[in-house]
């Protein structure tokens, strides 16, 4: 990393932070509240030029990694939990542009473009009739003349409304398989979505998730080049499961953080003595502490291998770091409402009540999204056939 880029993710770092703190947390019980596109923190994101800090540096962005966009990320999920989950969806679109469609004129082209005019992307893999598998499609793309159309049932589609842009994924052709799939790019002004279902969710409610009937046209050019299974892989996976486990891992340093000052509120009114619950802090603060640990060791090593070009590339696809992601997505979305959950026996009926200045329930409902995102047992049960063979632990 030059002196330069170093300095500019920093300065992008405290950026964030400020967003967080005088933004992001300032209007996150009311984006709570009404179930709302957090729009303040998406203006202030977009201003400080923040939704291209994937995009290669050549092309307009920042070209930051993996372990750069974590700590984004995080910090981000400290004010508010479902801007983050905006900022890492967004953030895992991105890569699959950037990491397999990177050759495309179109989309160099669209890459600047993102960068200058901060476009948001969101993703569509979900889909009625698939049942929570993101490897499956039923619809698929027609292409004619240079042109594609495609129509897509989707189950969840976080924050559609407020993009201008999604990533959907489809059937190759209308005589491919399930499995052979594409990722392909539909443009905010070539698609109508159609509501299907309501968002009124327990948590991550600003990420305004409902269903959406999509019907979608546009140049051939906009389908990302070789496969979804590929694409998934090496960019979709290891970026919303890494992404995703340091959002998830604020949001609980959120939590920890409130109880620790309610702990030291409780010590100042006692000078002299350890409050009770110091203890229930400290103990803590050792799962906040491991849990950072896991997303940013994996962050680093997949850095060191973005770093190794097509061999990392290809390591990718390996059953191990199949399994590595799998696991750090399963044991982040167990240990964050886990740590939520100390923390509030710590904070107790401060954290309970949603009026108090140590109020949990946001972040508590927010983390219980975890598991479900990709479900776990969906997950656990592909790893369970991939240990079957997989013998280097
Ligand atoms: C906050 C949030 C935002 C989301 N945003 C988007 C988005 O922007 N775009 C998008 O496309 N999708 C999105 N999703 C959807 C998400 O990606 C999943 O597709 C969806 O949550 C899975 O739905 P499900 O639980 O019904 O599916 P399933 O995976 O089918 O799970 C249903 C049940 O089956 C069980 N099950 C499934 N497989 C197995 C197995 N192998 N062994 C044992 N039990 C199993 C599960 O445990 C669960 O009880 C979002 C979800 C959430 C929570």
């Amino acid at each position: 990393m030059t002196a330069g880029h170093e300095a500019h993710f920093n300065a992008q770092l405290a950026a964030v932070r400020k967003i967080a703190t005088e933004v992001a947390a300032r209007h996150a019980a009311d984006v709570d509240a009404k179930s709302r596109f957090p729009r303040e923190s998406l203006e202030a994101l977009k201003d400080a030029k923040l939704l291209s800090a994937l995009v290669p540096a050549e092309l307009g962005g920042s070209g930051f990694g993996m372990r750069q966009l974590a700590s984004l990320c995080s910090t981000l999920a400290q004010g508010c939990g479902a801007s983050a989950m905006v900022l890492a969806m967004h953030y895992s679109q991105v890569a699959c542009i950037v990491r397999h469609a990177g050759d495309s004129a179109f989309f160099r082209d669209y890459l600047k473009e993102l960068a200058a005019q901060q476009l948001l992307l969101a993703s569509m893999t979900s889909e009625n009739g698939t049942f929570g598998e993101t490897r499956t499609s039923i619809c698929a793309v027609e292409r004619s003349a240079g042109r594609f159309k495609l129509e897509k049932d989707a189950t969840t589609g976080s924050y559609c409304e407020h993009a201008d842009g999604i990533l959907v994924t489809c059937r190759r052709a209308p005589d491919a398989a399930g499995t052979d799939q594409v990722l392909m790019l539909v443009r905010k002004g070539d698609y109508t979505l159609t509501q299907t279902t309501t968002w009124d969710a327990l948590g991550m409610r600003g990420t305004c998730s409902p269903g959406f009937k999509l019907v979608s046209h546009g140049p051939e050019a906009q389908i990302i080049p070789g496969s979804f299974a590929d694409s998934s892989a090496q960019s979709m996976v290891p970026y919303s499961h890494i992404l995703w486990s340091s959002l998830w891992w604020g949001i609980a340093a959120d939590a920890v953080g409130r109880a620790s000052e309610f702990v030291r509120a409780a010590a100042r009114r006692n000078p002299g003595t350890v409050p009770p619950t110091a203890l229930r802090l400290a103990e803590v603060s050792t799962r906040l502490q491991a849990m950072r640990h896991n997303w940013l060791a994996l962050a680093t090593e997949f850095d060191d291998l973005a770093g190794r070009g097509p061999d990392g590339m290809k390591e990718l696809l390996t059953i191990g770091w199949a399994l590595k992601l799998n696991n750090l997505k399963i044991g982040a979305s167990q240990a964050a409402p886990q740590i939520v959950h100390e923390a509030l026996q710590i904070t107790g009926i401060l954290g309970y009540k949603n009026d108090s200045p140590f109020s949990l329930g946001r972040q508590y409902r927010d983390v219980l999204s975890a598991s479900l995102m990709i479900s776990n047992d969906r997950i656990a049960g592909k790893n369970a056939s991939m240990l079957l063979i997989y013998k280097d632990l």
